[in-house]
């Protein structure tokens, strides 16, 4: 039968998409992985499910106990999503900086959230941290067991995309990929994909997209972890290698600046239709400069990670564009005109 026991099996199994404009000024066949038509709209989904199965799995808990969560905001709500459905509560700490949209979200699916001011990972009062300090807590308390998701080092998250993103991805090419590129926030979804594609053609070849701030550019094109500059994405942006990196090898890497993913991201809303994060602008961005640098007549894949509706007050907001000296698409000011 056709029909999803719950909410967890409609994860995954999203379309590949081909982008247009991104083919044409290439030459390649470059495609989208729509991510943002998972429940929680975003690619976070399937690593939520991973690791709360894992946990399940584990006995780490059962229903009726507690997942805690330091996130930027999509794994939260991938975790509260599943959560409900299994049965487990959720509890999400989110640095002050992100988004409302994605706060409202987390509070209207029933997370508790802890809102925590944006400090290095090294400041122990870093948001992942406090999650892990409140997880350790309500272990001792929660008669149900309470785990930390820590999707940054719990290669649960990685496992996802090696059993199922990157599998659909060869499925659905026919096995005719010849390159994937995307950001890294945990790197799970860049890791995943690559080992299972390199498990079914070794050729593959695996590029990383790096915004501003982060520190992978300059680690897999000179082994070093630097980084300089800032970016108003949200969900990437790494500056070390995290448990699910571990072992990655890259064959391209590129520096996106927010200027050409806000380029990027625009035109796929406007000549596409696709309303999408800034980390989608970040990784078709990539997918353009991998496609370049492959040449002609290449298939490369990438990853639509979130719908853009997460990003209202920012992405398409013209004031705060214009405050980070960014561009503002005609349409976000054009008056309404038509009559009634
Ligand atoms: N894009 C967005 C919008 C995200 O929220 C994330 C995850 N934080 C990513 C990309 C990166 O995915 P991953 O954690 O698998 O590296």
């Amino acid at each position: 039968m056709a029909i999803c026991d719950d909410v967890t099996a409609a994860i995954g199994n999203t379309p590949l998409i081909r982008l247009r404009r991104a083919s044409e000024q290439t030459g390649c066949t470059i495609l989208g992985k729509a991510e943002f038509l998972n429940p929680g709209q975003s690619v976070k989904d399937r690593a939520a499910l991973s690791i709360l199965r894992d946990a399940l799995d584990r006995k780490a808990i059962e229903p009726g106990g507690t997942v805690v969560e330091g996130t930027a905001g999509n794994t939260g709500i991938g975790i509260a999503t599943v959560a409900n459905a299994m049965g487990i509560r959720s509890i999400i700490v989110i640095p002050e900086t992100q988004s409302r949209e994605k706060k409202e979200m987390l509070r209207l699916l029933g997370a508790e959230l802890v809102e925590v001011p944006a400090v290095p990972y090294a400041n122990p009062n870093n948001y992942i941290k406090v999650s892990e300090r409140i997880a350790a807590r309500l272990a001792v308390s929660d008669p149900h067991g309470a785990v930390w998701a820590n999707q940054f080092d719990n290669v649960a998250n990685r496992e996802a995309h090696v059993r199922t993103t990157g599998p659909e991805i060869w499925t659905q090419t026919d096995g005719k990929v010849d390159g994937f590129i995307c950001a890294v926030g945990t790197g799970g979804t860049l890791a995943g994909v690559a080992a299972a594609l390199r498990q079914r053609n070794a050729d593959v070849q695996i590029g990383i997209a790096d915004p501003p701030g982060a520190a992978l550019y300059s680690y897999y094109t000179s082994g070093i972890l630097e980084s300089s500059g800032t970016s108003i994405t949200e969900g990437i942006g790494q500056g070390r290698i995290t448990r699910n990196l571990e072992g990655l090898a890259t064959d391209a890497a590129f520096r996106i600046s927010d200027e050409e993913a806000v380029r990027t991201a625009f035109d796929l809303l406007e000549h596409e239709g696709l309303c999408v994060g800034l980390s989608s602008g970040v990784n078709v961005a990539g997918a353009v400069r991998l496609a370049r640098q492959l040449g002609p007549g290449h298939v490369i894949v990438t990853i639509l990670a979130d719908y853009g509706t997460r990003y209202a007050s920012r992405l398409f907001n013209p004031e705060f564009l214009r405050s980070k000296d960014l561009p503002v698409p005609a349409w976000l000011e054009r008056p309404d005109r038509i009559d009634p």
